[in-house]
């Protein structure tokens, strides 16, 4: 934030209620009304208008009449989205930017941001960016992909601007020699970027011997699990590996990790956004503690608003009292995509479960895991990535250390485990956006 460059406190919870403040700044006396401002702009929309009527007949305070909107789920807003449809939209498309979303397949889908939003939004960025740990004394190289319509690279960039670090526009696409040249010129201490890129990195540091240390590094776009974590600590020196927030690209950033907070335990952006836990199958809100499809509201997204909307993480409130931080809303944890529970063998499996196995082995910690029937038994084959592969039995051994329901599941003869080896950088990549698919469900019925 600016508020770093005048030498005002670099402390969190200052920079959050200033930029709430500033949010909020026309009515920051009235509570709810920054929820009542975005009501009065959906009824400009032929997609929220009758939603927002139907509402205020039932329910009279805003927040109220927001909770009455349904749910949106991706399919619905695209549908009703450029270039299928204006209907979402409360204004022209002008004096905005049009970025791509919708995931890592099929038609490549769109969300519009105004100029002012897109300033709210990177500055909610380089407040996260502040409260992780940047710097302006940093030198910071972006590996964020760049191109194809894509936020992360721009939107990383402008919040950096913020941090009033050395910035370096370098991008995930650029090769690794050179990735590491450029770091090395300047000295870089920092990076942001997305996990497989930064891993790659790390590897060809390692693989190449070269002197480069990054002593912190924030993330974005992927989980980034504890194993890899260690991985990234003994290749790179890295003293600060944080989440640069956990964001969709609908919706912007959704919420943030304060120093004190480990794991993937996030403080929600309160003031930016409004966020709900429900029950995928039911949709019903859950404050019991209980995983569920994280939803979220934008408050600030007035030309291309986005109500309730799921994301398709999965995330479960943590029961805190105020923060060391001072921050005193509400923190949730982020388990992974709704997609990644998978149901197989008897038991629930997130990738993480694998994650602990695969962090006691000499193997890259990139994996995918496939769910398919065979002899009308679930059986999970997990591709794994390595120059020299294991035996089947030390990686067998590795997962049921790692995880006691994966141990108990093939114990009990539930779950048959197949390994399929690749060479280095061997699994399949999203042409679009880099990221690996972790869990693939290919059993039909
Ligand atoms: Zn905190």
């Amino acid at each position: 934030m600016s508020e770093g460059k005048t030498g005002a406190p670099h402390e969190g919870p200052f920079l959050l209620s200033q930029l709430v403040e500033w949010i909020d700044r026309e009515h920051r006396n009235e509570p709810g009304r920054i929820i009542g401002n975005l009501l009065d702009a959906l009824r400009r929309s032929p997609y929220y208008g009758p939603l927002v009527a139907a509402a205020e007949k039932t329910h009279r305070s805003p927040t109220e009449r927001l909770r009455a909107l349904p749910l949106l789920d991706r399919d619905t807003f695209y549908r009703h989205s450029p270039p299928l449809s204006n209907d979402i939209l409360t204004g022209p498309m002008a004096d905005a930017y049009v970025y791509a979303s919708g995931g890592t397949t099929g038609q490549p889908k769109f969300a519009l941001y105004s100029n002012e939003e897109y300033k709210i939004a990177t500055d909610v960025l380089g407040f996260i960016y502040s409260t992780a740990g940047l710097e302006a004394e940093d030198v910071v190289g972006n590996i964020f992909l760049a191109g194809n319509l894509w936020t992360s690279f721009n939107v990383a960039g402008r919040a950096l601007e913020n941090i009033g670090c050395l910035n370096m526009p370098i991008g995930g696409a650029t090769s690794y020699d050179m990735m590491i040249k450029f770091l090395q010129a300047f000295n870089a201490n920092a990076l942001v970027g997305l996990p497989s890129v930064i891993i790659k990195l790390a590897e060809e540091v390692e693989r190449s011997g070269s002197n480069v240390r990054i002593r912190k590094i924030l993330y974005g776009g992927e989980h980034l699990r504890a194993p890899t974590v260690e991985f990234l600590r003994r290749t790179l020196g890295c003293e600060l590996v944080r989440s640069a927030g956990y964001a969709c690209v609908d919706t912007g950033p959704i919420g943030y990790q304060c120093t004190h907070l480990g794991g993937s335990l996030h403080h929600v952006l309160e003031g930016y956004q409004f966020v709900e836990i429900v029950n995928p199958e039911t949709g019903a809100v859950r404050n019991d503690g209980e995983p569920g499809e994280i939803v979220s509201t934008n408050l600030t997204r007035l030309l291309m608003p986005v109500v309730r909307y799921k994301t398709g993480d999965l995330g479960r409130w943590v029961e805190m009292d105020e923060c060391a931080c001072g921050f005193s809303g509400k923190t949730f944890e982020l388990l992974g995509r709704c997609d990644d529970l998978l149901v197989i063998g008897g038991i629930n499996l997130l990738p993480s479960d694998v994650a602990s196995g695969l962090a006691l082995l000499p193997v890259s910690q990139n994996f995918q895991v496939v769910a398919r029937t065979k002899n009308s038994r679930d059986l999970l084959v997990l591709r794994l990535e390595a120059s020299r592969p294991l035996s089947d039995a030390q990686v067998l051994e590795g997962l049921e250390h790692g995880s006691y329901k994966l141990a108990k599941a093939i114990k009990d003869g539930w779950l048959n485990v197949e390994i399929e080896w690749l060479a280095p950088g061997g699994l399949p990549r999203s042409v679009r956006t880099g990221k690996i698919k972790t869990v693939l469900d290919e059993r039909h019925g």
